[in-house]
């Protein structure tokens, strides 16, 4: 007999180790409910997930097994229900997270002494980091070498035979939050992404950061697959080879579109390789700065962008779209990411906590990675990036079909007028829209001191 222990892969399907175990042996699948890393994620992430265990466990009983889970610490646990089920082999899938792998050590040293023997496997990402260097100088150089390593395609579920038969007693809670959640799931996430699949993969590049058709119909822009890779609720190796297959099978245009779907999933890839090799990377700049940068420690500031109420529509818009949604679109959530760092110069570690606690996607390797690479502390080529959210709601939202969705302060304002909404003069803000705030920082004077506090930090001053 074999335990496979769940942790961030809820699914039968396209799961490598779980495959692995089946193949050799019955399998008892476990998950640990350990509130001491539930207590690490958001609220209503943690309620998505967890409505994804009790899935799961519905899945098993249709293929004629259960998920076994337990409460408390893995090490203990797993030990526990090894003895009950007298396996002598525990699978799972390799985490990299710090505090995730520091458990997996323990889970393996606590077996060991129990005579059970671990194997684990890379499920997580499509190329393990250990098959590349160590550190990239930029993406597009940690690309050229991660689309060299042939992708492994998805892995056929274990046969029903295979998983034993067992009957589990006890579930897990799932508390309420203050949002409508995405439907958790395997069943779910498939859905969604054959919708993006019949209606968006095939302009992807085109279409991704149009903001107004995100807004009305999302999945014809991007695929909102987010939530569920973060929770493992659909295989990555999955994703790619149904992208694989769409893309050979048509030309031109088509084909660089959906390639470029496949170039983002390498973005993610990417993230991991820099926690893997990077532990420290939620919490110690990622680039070396010869002087400190001098973050401000402006509390009012950074309420007013956790509120969306900046004055500046494109970062409320998305910001209101967080607190709504539990989700952001790509786009506005670096301008959101550069508006806190740059014009507000405040710490980005601050922000990456705020989405922490507010987003259903949260991934601890993106989220921390993408927050770094917009405060221009991580792997940007570019030295100083600073988002400009006028010119960025210019370009992507002018007609303010997405930015009234969610500022409805600003429905009754010519399009044009929300646009340049910050350098209008005070009282035609105030006739055109009474309710909605004054930007709290200069457009110019935000955006030139924090190019000066960059290179100041960089030593170019
Ligand atoms: C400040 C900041 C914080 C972020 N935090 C997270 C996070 O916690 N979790 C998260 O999954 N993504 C995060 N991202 C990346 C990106 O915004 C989301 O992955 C994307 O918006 C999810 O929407 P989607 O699934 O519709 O994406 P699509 O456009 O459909 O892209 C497909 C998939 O590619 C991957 N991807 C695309 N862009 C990126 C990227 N820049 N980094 C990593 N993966 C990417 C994601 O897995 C995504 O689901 C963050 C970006 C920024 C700027």
């Amino acid at each position: 007999m074999r335990l496979f222990w769940h942790q961030r892969d809820l699914r039968t399907r396209d799961n490598v180790s779980l495959t692995a175990a089946a193949r050799g042996d019955e399998v008892v699948p476990v998950y640990v409910y350990d509130t001491d890393l539930l207590a690490t994620v958001g609220p209503r992430q943690r309620a998505f997930f967890l409505e994804g265990v009790r899935r799961l466990q519905e899945r098993y009983r249709e293929l004629g097994s259960d998920l076994v889970v337990r409460a408390g610490s893995p090490e203990r646990e797993l030990v526990a229900a090894a003895e009950e089920y007298g396996a002598e082999e525990l699978y799972y899938n390799e985490h990299y997270r710090r505090r995730r792998r520091d458990r997996q050590d323990s889970v393996e040293r606590a077996l060991g002494k129990a005579n059970v023997e671990t194997t684990s496997l890379t499920d997580l990402v499509l190329v393990g980091p250990g098959k590349l260097e160590s550190s990239y100088p930029n993406h597009s150089q940690f690309h050229n070498d991660w689309e060299r390593v042939p992708k492994q395609m998805p892995v056929e579920p274990p046969e029903p035979d295979r998983l034993a038969d067992v009957a589990a007693d006890e579930t897990v809670p799932v508390p309420d939050v203050d949002i409508e959640l995405p439907e958790a799931g395997y069943e779910a996430a498939r859905e969604r992404f054959d919708r993006f699949c019949g209606e968006g993969i095939y302009t992807y590049n085109d279409t991704r950061d149009d903001l107004p058709r995100a807004a009305e119909a999302p999945t014809q822009a991007v695929s909102r697959m987010s939530p569920y890779l973060a929770a493992g609720m659909i295989g990555i190796r999955e994703l790619w080879g149904e992208a694989s297959e769409i893309h050979d099978a048509v030309h031109g245009n088509e084909a660089r579109n959906v390639d470029k779907y496949r170039y983002e999933l390498s973005w993610r890839e990417q993230n991991y390789h820099l926690l893997y090799y990077n532990p420290e990377l939620p919490r110690e700049n990622y680039v070396s700065f010869p002087n400190e940068i001098e973050w401000r420690d402006d509390e009012a500031a950074f309420e007013a962008w956790k509120r969306g109420e900046t004055g500046y529509p494109l970062v409320d818009a998305g910001m209101r779209q967080l607190e709504r949604e539990g989700y952001v679109h790509n786009r506005p959530r670096q301008v959101v990411a550069s508006f806190l760092t740059k014009h507000l110069l405040v710490d980005w570690r601050k922000g990456a906590r705020h989405f922490t606690k507010k987003l259903v996607d949260h991934d601890y390797a993106s989220n921390y990675g993408n927050w770094q690479w917009t405060a221009s502390t991580g792997t940007d080529s570019v030295d100083v990036r600073i988002f400009d959210p006028v010119s960025q709601m210019a370009k992507y939202d002018d007609g303010a079909a997405f930015v009234t969705e969610y500022v409805p302060e600003l429905r009754d304002v010519p399009a044009d007028r929300i646009v340049e909404w910050p350098t209008l003069s005070r009282d035609e803000r105030e006739e055109l829209a009474p309710e909605y705030p004054h930007p709290i920082v200069d457009r110019n004077e935000g955006y030139e001191r924090a190019q000066r506090t960059f290179e100041r930090a960089l030593g170019k001053r």
